[in-house]
């Protein structure tokens, strides 16, 4: 099963879900930090890094001893990624998407594919829990190809329990990054907060999701310090409170220190051994629904 831990805006604290999760999860399961922009998790859980590669996409190389300047390549780059002046090709790799149409359209093979490093790719273990993460080069703007790349190495990284859950830190938002991220899940989690900004934020997630067909339900992070807008929102489109973390002093505090919150109390133990189960049946309710 794979679960994605998501949420409209940052802040929310769904990393720190996403960790507590793991540290509880009483099944074989590799964390996956795709929030590649700003990945924390390794934060909070403190993996011991086993490997790591860098993170390749492939752009255009153009050979232009090969080149009639028919402007094939430059016609078809809806990103304008490879231009053609007169007798002169241009490639700029920051723009090009690695779409790989420029090479198939070109007449001459002129054009073969060079590379640029996108990131990092690393991984180990924490715990008994397998460890994954990717990171965006500084500069950086193509994020999705490197969420894909980090899904692709949970079936190549070595050392990972064969068939063990999947639990991703989901990068915040709801643009490109945030789709390519769920889009592989079996459920989401999204994680919100009791305020005017908490619900706005879950309203754009829940719509931008909802299309994807997956099971979603709600942990309400800091519950009691706001109003009650998260739970009429959640009656209304039906989208089922999966758990509630209550807003206290000592939760902030380990927050703050960066402690996994389930590791905390046998309180807070026992709040993520329960939303895990929840999690577990609303994914397989959806499944047995789906195939009845
Ligand atoms: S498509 Fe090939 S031959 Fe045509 S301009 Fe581009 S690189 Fe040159
Ligand atoms: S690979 Fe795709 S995005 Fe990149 S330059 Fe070629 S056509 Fe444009």
């Amino acid at each position: 099963m794979k679960v994605a831990i998501a949420s409209g805006k940052g802040g929310t604290g769904k990393t720190m879900v996403t960790a507590s999760l793991t540290a509880i999860w009483d099944a074989p399961v590799i964390a996956v930090d795709l929030d590649v922009e700003e990945p924390n998790l390794h934060l909070f859980l403190k993996p011991e890094i086993a490997g790591r590669r860098d993170a390749l996409m492939a752009v255009p190389q153009v050979d232009e001893s090969q080149c009639n300047y028919c402007r094939a390549c430059a016609n078809l780059c809806a990103y304008k990624a490879i231009s053609v002046f007169n007798t002169v090709v241009l490639v700029f790799p920051e723009m090009c998407h690695g779409c790989g149409g420029c090479m198939a359209v070109c007449p001459t093979r002129a054009i073969t594919a060079g590379s640029r490093v996108l990131g990092e790719v690393s991984w180990g273990r924490t715990g008994s829990a397998g460890f994954l993460m990717g990171r965006l080069r500084i500069g950086e703007a193509m994020s999705p190809p490197l969420i894909r790349q980090v899904q692709a190495a949970l079936m190549q990284a070595e050392g990972f329990p064969a068939g063990a859950d999947v639990l991703m830190d989901a990068p915040p938002g709801v643009s490109c990054p945030a789709v390519s991220a769920v889009i592989d899940s079996d459920i989401i989690v999204l994680v919100t907060e009791p305020t005017p900004f908490g619900v706005f934020d879950l309203r754009l997630a829940y719509q931008a999701f909802q299309p994807l067909g997956k099971p979603m339900g709600v942990v309400v992070n800091r519950a009691g310090l706001g109003d009650a807008d998260v739970y009429r929102f959640c009656g209304e489109v039906g989208l089922p409170i999966f758990a509630e973390i209550p807003y206290q002093r000592a939760i902030a505090e380990a927050y703050a220190a960066g402690q996994v919150l389930s590791g905390s109390s046998e309180t807070m133990a026992d709040l993520f051994r329960q939303l895990a189960n929840t999690i577990r049946q609303a994914a397989g309710t959806f499944q047995e629904v789906r195939h009845a």
